[in-house]
C-alpha cells in the first residue's frame, strides 16, 4: 500500500520541524556534527547485540565485534586494567548509572547510597526501582559534592556498606566530583565494604583531557564509570556505555541458556547500530580528535563567559567545564536558543558550538540584558 499525500507530507513536515528545531540548541548536551553516512546500508539489517558482547553468542547479525572495541577503548581511557575490565553499550547514560548500581547492590544488599543534590534524576529513579535505602548528601554552591557533609553523614552509617554516587560534569553547572576525595574518606572511616559508581555522562568522553586533571576513573578510585554515547560524541540515536572492572561482573553473572550466552546486561535485545556509530566516531576522531573536540569546546565556552561578563553578566564556568551558568533569562531567548533553566541557566558548548553562533547569542542576550533577574545574581560570585 501507498502512504496518502496527507501521511507523505505529515513525514515531510516532521522532518522539516527537526531540521528547524536543530539549527539553535545552546542549552543541551548533545552534538550535531556528526556523519555516519557510511553506515547507511546497515539500516536494511535486523542487528540485534543480545547478549554479553565478551561471549561466544549464538545470534550472528551482531556489531559485538565493534562494541568489544568501544568498550575496548573507553576503558583505557579510564585507565581500567587492561585484564580486568567489562562493558557493554546501553540505551543511554540512564541505563549505564542503572548498572552500576545494580552491580553495587548485588555486591552489597546490605548497603546505603549516597548521592548529592545535584544528582541527575536518573540516579534517584533507578535506586527506587532497585529499592536500595539512600541519603541525599549536600551539594556545594558550584554544584560540587560536600566533602565534610558526606564524610559526617557516613560516619553515622558507618556499619553498613557503603555505595556512593558520584558525578562528573552535572547537569545544570556541570561540576565534577572528586572520586579521589571520596575514597579518602571512605579509607579514613574505616569502611572496607564500598562501591563508587561515577556518573560521567557529558564529560567522561574528555575527563581525560582535563587540566588540572579532576580525578573520576579507575585509578582514582571508581568500580564502574558511565557515559552518554549521543552527548559529546554524538549519535542518532541515544546510546551510552557503562565500564566496569571483570572481576566484579564475574560475580553477580548468571547463566541463561536460551539465547547461549550469559543474561549480563539489563534489557534482553540490544540495539546493533549504536556500537556502529561510535565504533565510527572513535575510529575516526582517534584520542587526538577526542583531546581537540574538547579544546575547542573549551576555548567557546571561555568565550562565551567573557562576552557575557563584559556585558555586566555574571556568568561563570566549573574549572574545565563547556557548560557557561548565568542567572535565568527571559523566555524567549530561552524558546530561541532551546536553553534549559532552573533558578538559573547555562549554555553548553558543545563541540558544533561555533564562536560565530555565541556572537549571535550575545546579540540577542544584550537586547534582553535589563529582563534578567538580579536576585540569582548575586548568589554566583566566582
Ligand atoms: C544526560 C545525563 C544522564 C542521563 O543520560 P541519558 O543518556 O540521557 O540517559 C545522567 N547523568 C548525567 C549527569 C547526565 O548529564
Amino acid at each position: 500500500m501507498k502512504l496518502t499525500t496527507i501521511e507523505e507530507q505529515k513525514i515531510d513536515d516532521v522532518l522539516n520541524n527537526i531540521k528547524a528545531g536543530n539549527e539553535r540548541i545552546l542549552g543541551y548536551p548533545v552534538s550535531k556534527d556528526f556523519d555516519y553516512s557510511r553506515l547507511n546500508e546497515f539500516l536494511k539489517y535486523p542487528i540485534n547485540n543480545v547478549g554479553d558482547p565478551f561471549e561466544e553468542n549464538t545470534c550472528k547479525i551482531s556489531t559485538h565485534e565493534m562494541e568489544r572495541e568501544v568498550i575496548g577503548f573507553f576503558a583505557k581511557l579510564f585507565r581500567a586494567d587492561p585484564k580486568n575490565y567489562w562493558g557493554y553499550i546501553t540505551n543511554g547514560g540512564s541505563e549505564s548509572n542503572l548498572y552500576g548500581l545494580y552491580l553495587a547492590r548485588e555486591l552489597y544488599p546490605k548497603a546505603m547510597v549516597y548521592f548529592s543534590e545535584s544528582t541527575h534524576y536518573s540516579v534517584k529513579k533507578n535506586i527506587h526501582l532497585l529499592n536500595i535505602p539512600s541519603i541525599t548528601i549536600r551539594a556545594q554552591e558550584n554544584g560540587e559534592l560536600d566533602y565534610d557533609d558526606l564524610e559526617n553523614t557516613l560516619q553515622f552509617n558507618r556499619h553498613k556498606p557503603a555505595i556512593i554516587l558520584t558525578t562528573f560534569g552535572t547537569t545544570m553547572t556541570e561540576a565534577k566530583d572528586d572520586v579521589s576525595k571520596v575514597k579518602k574518606i571512605l579509607k579514613r572511616l574505616a569502611i572496607q565494604d564500598h562501591y563508587i559508581h561515577c556518573d560521567a555522562a557529558l564529560a567522561g568522553s574528555y575527563g581525560a583531557f582535563v587540566e588540572p586533571r579532576i580525578p573520576f576513573d579507575f585509578q582514582d578510585g571508581a568500580d564502574s564509570i558511565s557515559i552518554s554515547g549521543h552527548k559529546f560524541i554524538g549519535s542518532p540515536i541515544p546510546s551510552g556505555v557503562v565500564i566496569t572492572k571483570r572481576s566484579l561482573r564475574d560475580r553477580i553473572a548468571r547463566s541463561i541458556s536460551y539465547i547461549g550466552s550469559l543474561d549480563t546486561t539489563i534489557t534482553g535485545s540490544r540495539n546493533g547500530h549504536s556500537p556502529l556509530f561510535l565504533w565510527y566516531a572513535i575510529k575516526k576522531m582517534g584520542i587526538e580528535g577526542l583531546a581537540k573536540r574538547y579544546h575547542h569546546s573549551l576555548a567557546v565556552a571561555n568565550y562565551c563567559k567573557a562576552e557575557l561578563n563584559k556585558l555586566g553578566i555574571e556568568a561563570w564556568t566549573n574549572e574545565g567545564a563547556i557548560t557557561v551558568v548565568f542567572p535565568k533569562v527571559s523566555d524567549s531567548v530561552k524558546d530561541k536558543w532551546q536553553l534549559a533553566t532552573d533558578d538559573i541557566t547555562h549554555v553548553i558548548c558543545m563541540p558544533n558550538v561555533t564562536k560565530k553562533q555565541i556572537d549571535e547569542f550575545i546579540k540577542d542576550m544584550m537586547k534582553e540584558k535589563k529582563s534578567m533577574t538580579s536576585k540569582v545574581q548575586s548568589n554566583y560570585v566566582f
